[in-house]
């Protein structure tokens, strides 16, 4: 399909970006030839998740209309079918002012009005919050949450949004999402907003603005996670410097011989893990293969060593490129890794172990 430069995401939808999606979908699987997380041996990894945490550290069900995979009701069911106990829902800041751009990608396609971002931010959350009390999953708030709030096949949100563009400039607005249970921002997205500059653009700022500082540490203050997923190596480097708390990276990959834009260096991801952070890694490729993202994980894992690593798999938020797009199908992750000879206690850890540390670390101050 082609989208016109005007176009946005959501009214993508009633254009049939859905059937697109599925058709490219149905490509992929037999491109992959075999090769998918489906046809994985999942059994061990289910023993796993069975006794432990485990979390994805970012996805968008039923969050961005254009890009939705299946119901929200199907979404649940997968969550609770992958032994999952948790997921990281992210609400996109800056969804309103972007959309698909032919050959240039994802990116600013109109520029939003004032109280637009904000206003399309807040009805995100609220079809969040219908989502997990429809669900009867549990809104994670407090360091003690990631327990209690998981404990007995109990499933736990922790609410997101992507993007600081909703704040429009005024740091306020961060308490507000934080009473309505944000408990993760990452700054920036798409659009190069008030915070800081971002990988798909050129650099405007230099860096981390002196708002996106304040935000960062009104984040502290508040005990909620900074998410530099999209930041500069330059923002990475400015907020790591400012944070009291560590950050994490909710999705990307190790840049080997090019690749996605978003990917980053061996030395961004360094600069994240040395200061106590995670690193998720992101089921994002052309390459349909299952066993190329656990290449990727791997690679992570020798990057930053296993007490940094996590999965972030943007359920929803990937169309046509996600490598992994069932929750269901979460048990052929720890499975692969140790097929290939990760130890039992690192799986566990990158599955979920290493988030709760961070949570608990960020939410308790
Ligand atoms: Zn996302």
């Amino acid at each position: 399909m082609r989208a016109s430069a005007t176009s946005v995401l959501q009214p993508l939808a009633a254009a049939g970006l859905r059937s697109t999606v599925k058709g490219a979908l149905l490509l992929r699987q037999l491109r992959a030839r075999g090769d998918t997380a489906a046809a994985v041996d999942a059994s061990a990894g289910r023993t796993l998740l069975d006794t432990t945490f485990s979390v994805d550290l970012h996805g968008h069900p039923t969050v961005i209309p254009a890009l939705r995979s299946r119901s929200a009701t199907a979404h649940a069911r997968g969550i609770e079918a992958g032994g999952m106990k948790a997921i990281v829902l992210a609400a996109v800041g800056d969804l309103a002012a972007i959309g698909w751009r032919p050959r240039r990608g994802i990116g600013i396609v109109r520029s939003p009005g004032p109280g637009e971002l904000y206003q399309s931010t807040s009805r995100q959350l609220d079809a969040m919050t219908r989502f997990v009390e429809a669900s009867r999953f549990r809104v994670l708030r407090r360091s003690g949450d990631v327990v209690t709030g998981t404990q007995r096949n109990g499933r736990g949100v922790l609410l997101a949004i992507e993007g600081g563009d909703f704040l429009e400039g005024q740091l306020e607005r961060l308490e507000a999402v934080y009473q309505r249970g944000v408990r993760s921002l990452q700054l920036v997205h798409y659009r190069v907003n008030e915070l800081g500059d971002i990988q798909t653009a050129p650099p405007r700022h230099g860096g981390l603005t002196p708002f996106g500082r304040d935000v960062v540490r009104e984040a502290n203050r508040l005990g909620m996670l900074v998410d530099l997923a999209h930041a500069t190596s330059e923002v990475t480097k400015a907020v790591v410097h400012c944070s009291t708390q560590p950050v994490m990276i909710s999705h990307t990959n190790v840049r080997e011989d090019g690749g996605s834009a978003r990917f980053i260096s061996r030395e961004h991801a360094r600069v994240v893990a040395d200061a106590g952070g995670l690193i998720g890694a992101w089921p994002f490729s052309p390459e349909p293969r299952f066993s190329a993202f656990i290449d990727r994980i791997l690679r992570l894992v020798d990057a930053v060593g296993p007490d940094h690593v996590g999965i972030g798999t943007d359920m929803d938020g990937l169309g046509p490129y996600a490598v992994f797009a069932d929750y269901a199908e979460w048990p052929s992750i720890p499975a692969a890794l140790l097929a290939r000879g990760l130890r039992r206690d690192d799986v566990v850890k990158i599955m979920g172990g290493n988030f709760r540390r961070l949570f608990e670390a960020v939410a308790s101050g």
